[in-house]
């Protein structure tokens, strides 16, 4: 089996799903090829949407479907309206004013201005930074918002404004069945998951795992507990510390939190800034863009802790149980449906309980080990791409009664036609 490639195919996913998952696969593929799919969003890198598109467009692509993936552009001003929005849609207060408003769709409209969508068959707008697009562009192909956000608890007044581009939508994906809105279009539930042979998330020697946590001063001395996230309140790693601290009284161990800052999100240097203070011999607080960092960090954690206070889905925790790690997640969100409480992992609600795992889990390396093993099983069963991707047929298919694909009438009849959707904005272009 492949450690690690850029170029993977669905049948390198055989030995993980199994020859009759990956004819089904292929079939699905095939009736849809050549099918022509945009996916906007605000970032290349840093979070997860930008990782899982990274490799999903890829292996789109491969099965002959025309998956691109293009970004929309922003101010400052309009990340940290954006950023608001992201936080209000996850339960935050937020202060709308006009002004912000005038902000997020004028930027918006000047992305739509730019963009001329004539080329595809289906469009894919993810989270809420390019979500008016729609509201400029005269659609004949499905149009599909994916929110990739914690909807579980949204603040009203933010949702109440978006819904006005959220019902221009032919389909939303989210994340959960309790994601689920007030809202005109269906709603699809699609849970994300991860490659496994990205530098990532592919097989390490046990040199190169060496090699990363020195190069980054990491002590492996004793028993290493790891956060991997982005700088974010969400992601709670204030109370991390707390509870490593008070662990730390009890059981030998180092901390390391390592972080990054998407370029969509402004509030992310703040926030790793605001933890410096807390650095010692024993808490390491990182910030790195090092794909195989992570998967040394992940595989060499004695505890990989994920302890959101909302938790869209948490990519985290899938890689981390992908490589056997023991994962100590909050109780919230997409890590509720990743974790098995003391079967495959914990879940845990207060800093008391997150202690009481971390030391627990320190003090018993037979219990992480079969932990492990259970949440490497459960993500070949649920969290792989392949399914991922697959979902993504369906829903296509879906598509095929209400609109005529053109893909298809390019297969019909052997000569490409003139897309039906025209990019003329309505507010002028
Ligand atoms: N990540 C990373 N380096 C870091 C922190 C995070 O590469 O220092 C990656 C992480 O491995 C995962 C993604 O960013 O692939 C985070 O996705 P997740 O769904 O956990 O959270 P999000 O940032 O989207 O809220």
């Amino acid at each position: 089996m492949k450690r690690y490639s850029w170029h993977v195919k669905i049948e390198d996913y055989a030995p993980l799903i199994g020859d009759e998952a990956l004819e089904r696969i292929l079939h699905k593929a095939h009736r849809l090829r050549d099918l022509r799919v945009l996916h906007l969003s605000s970032t290349f890198y840093g979070g997860g949407v930008a990782e899982m598109l990274s490799s999903s467009t890829l292996l789109a692509r491969s099965l002959g479907i025309k998956a691109d993936w293009r970004l929309i552009q922003g101010s400052p001003d309009f990340f940290n309206v954006t950023k608001k929005i992201h936080n209000a849609l996850q339960g935050a207060e937020i202060n709308l004013t006009d002004l912000k408003k005038e902000v997020y769709e004028e930027i918006v409209v000047q992305n739509a201005l730019r963009m001329d969508m004539t080329e595809y068959d289906v469009v894919i707008v993810h989270d809420p930074q390019p979500l008016p697009l729609i509201h400029h562009y005269r659609r004949t192909c499905p149009w599909i918002w994916r929110c990739h956000v914690d909807l579980s608890q949204p603040n009203p007044e933010v949702m109440d404004y978006l819904r006005g581009f959220i019902d221009e939508y032919n389909a939303v994906i989210l994340s959960l069945p309790e994601y689920s809105q007030r809202i005109a279009p269906p709603q699809v539930f699609i849970m994300p998951a991860i490659n496994p042979f990205s530098l990532k998330n592919g097989e390490l020697d046990d040199a190169v795992i060496r090699d990363r946590l020195e190069h980054y001063g990491i002590p492996d001395d004793e028993p290493i507990v790891a956060q991997v996230s982005r700088f974010d309140r969400w992601k709670d790693p204030e109370g991390v510390i707390r509870a490593f601290l008070l662990a730390h009284e009890e059981v030998d161990a180092t901390l390391v939190l390592l972080g990054n800052v998407a370029s969509d999100d402004p509030e992310g240097q703040e926030v790793f800034e605001s933890l410096l203070s807390h650095k010692e011999e024993r808490i390491i607080i990182l910030t790195a863009e090092d794909s195989a960092l992570v998967n040394a960090l992940q595989r060499r954690a004695a505890v990989v802790l994920q302890k959101s206070l909302r938790e869209g889905f948490g990519l985290t925790v899938t890689e981390a149980m992908w490589k056997g790690a023991a994962v100590v997640g909050g109780n919230c969100g997409g890590i509720r449906h990743q974790i098995e409480d003391g079967v495959n992992g914990y879940l845990v609600s207060t800093e008391e309980e997150t202690v009481q795992r971390i030391v627990q889990l320190i003090r018993d390396p037979a219990q992480r080990k079969q932990i492990g093993l259970r949440a490497r099983d459960t993500v070949r069963q649920r969290f792989l791409m392949s399914r991922l991707l697959e979902q993504y047929l369906d829903l296509f298919s879906a598509f095929e009664a209400t609109f005529s694909l053109n893909h298809q009438r390019v297969s019909a009849l052997g000569l490409p036609v003139a897309n039906k959707m025209s990019s003329d904005n309505k507010s002028g272009t």
